[in-house]
């Protein structure tokens, strides 16, 4: 049993990126109605998705993976904003990456990354969770996007928010941003590894974005069937972002911590990546739904 909850436009701003649902007109009530119908179990040997709403043509519809922004490359980048005690100003994505890699690896979780087949001359991206991530990084400390990564962040972890962590992180972002360039200056080197540590995990998106809707997704276990919602919307996209992942994963990394201080920071940082991700990718046109679980 789950319940579908319409949240509204993701902004009444002007987000950063080119994805709108501008030109569209959604009839959401319908899509509410049948939206069910489109997630599916998770397949635990199924390598990681991105939220990522375009084609997969390797995708087997049954087996999915779980979808969070960027595949494993995310987690990577919340824990070190949420977690990490090591000196900011230190250390690459490239070897933060390397350490959850690792990490997935040793959990006998399967780690997973894109690209797609644009030549990119127009600017574009492959993953924009990864391709971008300097600019996600930007996103979350935006002056004029905070009071909506606030608004947004608090509406996905309800209770669960705690403003201090949100701080936490919004100030790690700041810090780290200032040494970006170092930060990032290995970044193609991170599918590469990728593919070298974990074999055939990096699929090739088709297509052009054409998303109109964020599903965020907390029903434990399952996942969005991409491909066939978009085969039976006329093409219409949607970003799908399995939160209950974030939360197993934070579990996973952090077994040891009973007072869930440091589960629940890692788990604030890849919520506010997740909205920072949509900032860089969308024009913040996009309409939210929640797909939550029912207690029976
Ligand atoms: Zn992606």
């Amino acid at each position: 049993m789950t319940r579908i909850v319409q949240a509204g436009k993701l902004s009444n701003g002007h987000w950063n990126g080119s994805v709108s649902a501008n030109d569209t007109t959604l009839d959401l009530a319908s899509i509410a109605e049948t939206l069910d119908d489109y997630y599916v179990v998770v397949n635990p040997k199924a390598k990681t998705r991105c939220i990522d709403g375009r084609h997969d043509p390797g995708l087997n519809e049954a087996e999915l993976g779980p979808q969070v922004p960027g595949g494993a490359t995310g987690a990577a980048l919340a824990y070190r904003l949420g977690v990490d005690r090591d000196d900011l100003t230190r250390g690459t994505f490239l070897s933060d990456f390397e350490s959850m890699l690792n990490n997935y690896l040793r959990l006998g979780l399967t780690p997973g990354g894109h690209r797609d087949n644009g030549d990119h001359a127009d600017g574009g991206v492959g993953c924009g969770a990864i391709d971008s991530v300097a600019k996600v990084l930007e996103c979350i400390s935006e002056p004029r996007l905070v009071e909506d990564s606030k608004r947004l962040t608090r509406a996905i972890l309800a209770e669960d928010f705690v403003r201090d962590d949100y701080l936490r992180v919004l100030g790690a972002s700041v810090v780290l941003g200032a040494h970006a360039n170092d930060y990032f200056a290995q970044n193609n080197e991170l599918l590469p590894l990728l593919e070298e540590k974990a074999p055939g995990s990096v699929s090739t998106l088709t297509g052009t974005h054409n998303e109109k809707l964020v599903i965020v997704n907390f029903v434990p276990g399952t996942t969005f069937a991409s491909n066939r919602f978009a085969d039976s919307h006329n093409g219409m996209q949607a970003f799908g972002y399995d939160v209950w992942r974030s939360k197993e994963l934070a579990a996973l990394l952090l077994p040891q911590d009973s007072e869930y201080i440091d589960r629940w920071r890692f788990i604030t940082a890849r919520v506010m990546i997740t909205i920072a991700t949509l900032m860089a990718l969308t024009d913040g046109s996009l309409q939210v739904v929640f797909r939550l679980p029912i207690d029976v």
